[in-house]
C-alpha cells in the first residue's frame, strides 16, 4: 500500500471480478475496475474519503444534480511500463482542470491531496487491471455532482465525488484510422461567457444530436465552428483539432469556448521538441479549405485523453469536400504519435514531471 497523507477508509471487494474480463477485447468505457474512491461535501468541508467496491449508489428523485445538471467530470489514464510499474500521466494537470472547471460551475473546490492521493491509492488497489499490452491503458473517470434534494435553482449545499476507473484498449476499434468531419452551420457548441472551457456535462448533452446528424450523413465527427461568425474552427467532437500547413502546426488559440486540453499542451510541447513549428492562433475553415486547395494542408488531426490522437481524412464544408494526405496518416502525426505513446509507456524519457510512475 502506498503512503499518503490523506487517511483513507478501504473496503476490499470480497471476490475481484478481473477473471471475467477479457483483455484482448476491451471495448472504451464498458467495464469498470473493482473499487472506487468517493467522498462527499457537506457542512462546508469535504469528507470521508473512502475506497469501497464498485458498484450502485442510491439517491432521492430530487437529487438536485440529476435536474440541472450541476457536475464537472475529468479523463485521464494510467499505462503500464514494460517493468509492471504504473504510470498515471499529466494528473496535476487533470486536477487543475477539474478546479478550474467546478469554479466555473460553483461546487466547492477540492484540496490536491484529496484528490491526488485517492486516485493514486485506488489505482495501487486495483493495479492488476492496468493492462500491459502497449496503446491500453486505464481510463480515469473522476467526476462530481450536486446531491441536494431540493428543485429550487440555487446551488447545491452537498456534493459527491466519485473516481472509477476502466481498462480501454484503443479508442477506435479500428486504430489509428483517418476520421471524416462535416462542419454543422445550424449548431454550435459553445459560445463565450458560457461553460465550452469547463468539463461539464452539458456540453456533451449538447453536442450529441448534431454529431448524430452528422454520423446520419456518412461523417465520423462534427468540426465545432465558432457561434458568432461560423467562421473559426474550434474543436472537433469532443477533442482539440491541428492542421499542418506549409510545415507548422496550427491549434486554435484558446478562445473561452474551447475546452484546454491536457493532450493539446502535450502535443504542442513535443511538436516542439520534436524540431517542429507550432502555433495557438485563430484559424478559419476559410484558411483550411484554401490550404487544401493551393496544396499546402498536409495534415490535420485531433486530440483527446481517449484517444490520444486521431487523425482527419475529409472535412466537408459548405459543398465541399477536401481529403488530407490521401486519407492516410501522415508522418508529423505518427512521429508525435511515437513520441507521446512512448512517454506513456516509459520508452520515451520526458523531464517535464508529467509522469507519476509507482
Ligand atoms: C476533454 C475534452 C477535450 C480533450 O481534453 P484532454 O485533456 O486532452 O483529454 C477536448 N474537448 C472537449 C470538449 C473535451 O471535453
Amino acid at each position: 500500500m502506498i503512503e499518503t497523507k490523506t487517511d483513507i477508509k478501504i473496503t476490499k471487494t470480497v471476490k475481484s471480478r478481473i477473471d471475467e474480463v477479457d483483455f484482448n477485447q476491451l471495448k472504451f468505457g464498458a467495464i469498470f475496475s473493482d473499487h472506487m474512491y468517493q467522498l462527499d461535501y457537506k457542512d462546508g468541508q469535504w469528507l470521508n474519503p473512502q475506497i469501497t467496491p464498485f458498484g450502485n449508489m442510491e439517491f432521492s428523485p430530487a437529487m438536485s444534480g440529476l435536474h440541472y445538471g450541476q457536475g464537472v467530470f475529468e479523463g485521464l489514464k494510467a499505462f503500464r511500463y514494460n517493468d509492471g510499474k504504473i504510470n498515471v500521466f499529466r494528473a496535476e494537470d487533470h486536477y487543475k482542470r477539474f478546479t478550474r472547471s467546478c469554479d466555473r460551475v460553483s461546487i466547492p473546490e477540492m484540496d490536491k491531496n484529496l484528490f491526488l492521493d485517492g486516485l493514486y491509492t485506488l489505482i495501487d488497489i486495483d493495479r492488476q487491471w492496468v493492462p500491459s499490452e502497449k496503446y491500453k491503458s486505464l481510463y480515469i473517470r473522476p467526476f462530481v455532482f450536486a446531491t441536494d434534494n431540493f428543485l429550487g435553482v440555487r446551488s447545491s449545499r452537498t456534493f459527491r465525488f466519485l473516481i472509477i476507473t476502466s481498462p480501454v484498449g484503443n479508442y477506435y476499434e479500428e486504430g489509428l484510422k483517418p476520421v471524416s468531419l462535416t462542419t454543422m452551420p445550424d449548431y454550435v457548441r459553445a459560445v463565450k461567457g458560457g461553460v465550452g472551457n469547463a468539463k461539464v456535462p452539458g456540453n456533451y448533452a449538447a453536442s450529441i444530436y448534431p454529431a448524430e446528424q452528422a454520423k446520419a450523413q456518412g461523417y465520423t465527427q462534427v468540426l465545432w465552428l465558432d457561434a458568432c461568425e461560423k467562421k473559426y474552427i474550434e474543436e472537433v467532437g469532443t477533442m482539440n483539432i491541428f492542421f499542418v500547413i506549409d510545415n507548422v502546426l496550427i491549434t486554435p488559440a484558446l478562445s473561452g469556448s474551447i475546452l484546454e486540453g491536457v493532450t493539446r499542451k502535450t502535443v504542442l510541447k513535443v511538436a516542439k521538441d520534436l524540431g517542429y513549428d507550432a502555433e495557438e492562433r485563430p484559424i478559419s475553415i476559410d484558411e483550411v479549405m484554401d490550404a487544401s486547395e493551393n496544396g499546402t494542408l498536409q495534415e490535420a488531426f485531433g486530440t483527446g485523453t481517449a484517444a490520444v490522437i486521431s487523425p482527419v481524412g475529409k472535412i466537408h464544408h459548405a459543398d465541399h469536400n477536401i481529403e488530407i494526405n490521401n486519407r492516410e496518416i501522415g508522418p508529423v502525426v505518427k512521429k508525435i504519435y511515437n513520441h507521446i505513446t512512448g512517454m506513456h509507456h516509459g520508452d520515451v524519457k520526458e523531464s517535464y514531471g508529467w509522469c507519476h510512475v509507482y
